[in-house]
């Protein structure tokens, strides 16, 4: 789940990261009174869930209170990247010296918590990256230790050669390790850690992730999600408890357990198609989920053919087939369904679904092949 600007300089403060108050602003009158309190020049910013606001002109300075007026009106509103902008930071700006990138990331190579520093902040990591990779810091964290402090003060010196910089950054080195484990984030950012003219260490622009999975058990992070955000189709499917990841294909997929969900979009790429997306529908056979799939992958217009692939364990394969039905009942399906069942109580499965006239099958390298096939006939 991606966090706001707004909320992600939450989480930095309770941790004791420096930097400027601010206040969130949903209407232009909102953040002229925010500047207003805030006195001095400040930078009105869209809180989207996208890097590169900067350029895209999301970011922009106000040297008073009318100013903030006329940035927000122009900056609530817009588009970036597909996404529109409802609210805005209005932070007092700082002065800048440098520029520099602080990451902590999960690390899926190392099975580690990684920190990447660089002093070409500012702008896109992933350019720097690329481009000069060489100016990029890399250490990884033994989440057993912790960061170490020597860990926090060679990160800080390959940012900083003035030992006041260096202190504050180890300090905030450590501060930005204890938010990411303390929140389950697979993600925290400070782009850009700045220096100002007067040598303070400020954290200027603040991105976070959490993992799904904290969510459970953090309620107070869960209610800073913001599904406007949010693929639509995903957002939808999170609510009837499905995992759902949309895809571009055009196979739209309805498997119980992840494996055999993960396997069976190999299979369909075997067969030369294109998984439409990856649905879990998980180990309860519970009719209802089945609708919601149905719902779900019928919404996407790419969407040539459905692929059920279940394997009848826990999950009871009648319950599916009464789920197939009970869907086809409420809505129209407009596309072709290729079943696959077997497994626990398939033999009633079968006579559930053929009493609509619909024929399942128990071979899933059959199915998967007529479903790939559909796809090239229909299109
Ligand atoms: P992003 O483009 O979405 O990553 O948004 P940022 O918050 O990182 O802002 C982009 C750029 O705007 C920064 O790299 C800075 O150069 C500039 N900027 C942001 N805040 C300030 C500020 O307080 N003062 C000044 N002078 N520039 C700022
Ligand atoms: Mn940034």
């Amino acid at each position: 789940m991606n966090l706001h600007e707004y909320q992600a300089r939450d989480l930095l403060k309770v941790a004791g990261i420096p930097m400027f108050d601010g206040d969130v602003a949903s209407t232009p009158t909102e953040a002229e009174a925010i500047a207003r309190r805030l006195g001095g020049t400040v930078v009105v910013k869209a809180q989207v869930h996208v890097g590169g606001r900067g350029k895209a002109g999301g970011v922009k300075l106000a040297r008073n209170p009318a100013e903030a007026l006329e940035c927000a009106s122009q900056i609530l509103g817009m588009t970036i990247k597909g996404l529109v902008v409802n609210k805005v930071l209005v932070v007092p700006a700082a002065d800048i010296a440098t520029e520099s990138y602080v990451g902590l990331i999960l690390d899926r190579a190392t099975q580690l918590p990684v920190f990447m520093v660089s002093d070409a902040g500012g702008v896109d990591i992933e350019e720097v990256a690329a481009k000069t990779p060489e100016k990029i810091t890399k250490i990884a964290v033994d989440p057993r230790y912790g960061l170490m402090p020597h860990q926090a003060l060679t990160l800080a010196l390959a940012l900083y050669r003035d030992w006041a910089h260096v202190k504050a950054a180890t300090k905030i080195m450590m501060q930005l390790y204890q938010v990411f484990m303390n929140n389950g984030a697979s993600l925290a950012e400070i782009n850009p850690l700045v220096t100002t003219p007067d040598g303070k260490v400020l954290a200027l622009d603040a991105k976070i992730i959490i993992d799904d999975n904290e969510l459970d058990r953090r309620p107070d992070l869960a209610v800073l999600r913001d599904e406007s955000g949010e693929e639509p189709s995903e957002v939808q499917a999170r609510r009837a408890n499905l995992t759902f990841i949309k895809l571009d294909g055009n196979v739209g997929c309805v498997v119980n357990g992840a494996g055999l969900a993960m396997a069976t979009m190999d299979l369909v790429k075997y067969y030369g198609g294109e998984p439409a997306n990856f649905l879990d529908i998980g180990g309860s056979s519970n009719p209802e989920k089945v609708v919601n799939a149905l719902k779900i992958i019928t919404a996407d217009p790419n969407v040539k053919v459905i692929l059920f692939n279940i394997f009848g364990g826990i999950t009871r394969t009648d319950d599916v087939a009464n789920g197939i039905v009970a869907a086809t009942k409420q809505f129209e399906v407009k596309v072709p369904i290729v079943i696959r069942l077997t497994g626990t109580n398939e033999a009633e499965a079968f006579k559930i679904l053929e009493g609509v006239g619909m024929v399942a099958m128990n071979d899933m390298d059959a199915a998967v092949s007529k479903a790939v096939g559909l796809t090239k006939e229909v299109a």
